[in-house]
C-alpha cells in the first residue's frame, strides 16, 4: 500500500520544506484540474521515481530478504509515475531540472477520469478481495471502512466545489495519506491469503 502512494507521501513533505511547489487554480475547468504542478522534481520526476523505487525495494529487501516482494515494491513505487503520466497534464519532468514535461491529461475529461480510475480501483479491489479472506471482524470491517474512506475522499476531490485555500493547506491535507498504509497493514494482518485457481500455482506468500 505504501509503495504505490510513496511519491504522494513524500510530496507534501517537500511542499512544507519549500523544495516543491503547487499552484491553485481558483476557477478550474473541472475539479481534477484545481491544482497545477509547476515544480515537483524530487517527488515526481521519472528519474527520482526510479530512485525512490530502488531505495524502497532495497530497504524492503534488507528487512525481509524476500526478493519477489522487493521487486514488486519497486514496481509499485514507479507505477505511481506512469499512472500519474496518464492522468496529469504535461507537468511531469523526466529528470529534475529538465524542460521536458509529459502527461496524457486524462484529467481534462471528468467523465473519462471517473470511468478509468473507477475501473482501476475496482480491479485492484477485486484482486485483493479475491485473494484474501477475513479471519475476524477487523479483517472484514476495517477493510470495508478503508474502501468507503477511499471512495469518500475520491468523491470529495471529484465533486468538491472549491479548491483548498493554500499550498500549506494542501500539504497538510495530503499528509493524511500517511494513514493509509498503516490502516491497510492493520486489516491485512487480520486477513488470510487464500489459494486461488491459477494455471500454474496458487497465491502464496512467506
Ligand atoms: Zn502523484
Amino acid at each position: 500500500m505504501a509503495a504505490p502512494v510513496l511519491l504522494d507521501l513524500l510530496w507534501p513533505i517537500f511542499l512544507l520544506l519549500g523544495w516543491e511547489h503547487v499552484r491553485i487554480d481558483p476557477n478550474p475547468p473541472n475539479p481534477f484540474l484545481a491544482l497545477a504542478f509547476p515544480s515537483y522534481p524530487i517527488s515526481h520526476s521519472l528519474l527520482a521515481a526510479v530512485g525512490w523505487a530502488v531505495l524502497a525495494a532495497g530497504v524492503y529487501w534488507a528487512a525481509t530478504r524476500y526478493r519477489a516482494g522487493a521487486l514488486w515494491i519497486g514496481i509499485g513505487v514507479v507505477s505511481h509515475w506512469f499512472l500519474d503520466f496518464v492522468t496529469h497534464r504535461p507537468d511531469l519532468p523526466l529528470v529534475p531540472g529538465s524542460g521536458t514535461r509529459v502527461g496524457l491529461a486524462l484529467w481534462n475529461s471528468l467523465p473519462a477520469t471517473v470511468v478509468v480510475e473507477g475501473a482501476v480501483f475496482a480491479a485492484g479491489l477485486w484482486l485483493y478481495a479475491r485473494t484474501t479472506r477475513a479471519r475476524d471482524r477487523i479483517g472484514r470491517w476495517a477493510f470495508v471502512a478503508f474502501v468507503v474512506f477511499l471512495l469518500a475522499i475520491y468523491a470529495a476531490n471529484a465533486f468538491s466545489p472549491s479548491p483548498p485555500p493554500s499550498e500549506r493547506a494542501i500539504a497538510r491535507l495530503t499528509l493524511s495519506g500517511w494513514l493509509l498504509p498503516f490502516w491497510a497493514y492493520w486489516f491485512d494482518r487480520h486477513r488470510d491469503v487464500v489459494a486461488v485457481a491459477a494455471p500454474s500455482e496458487g497465491a502464496r506468500r512467506p
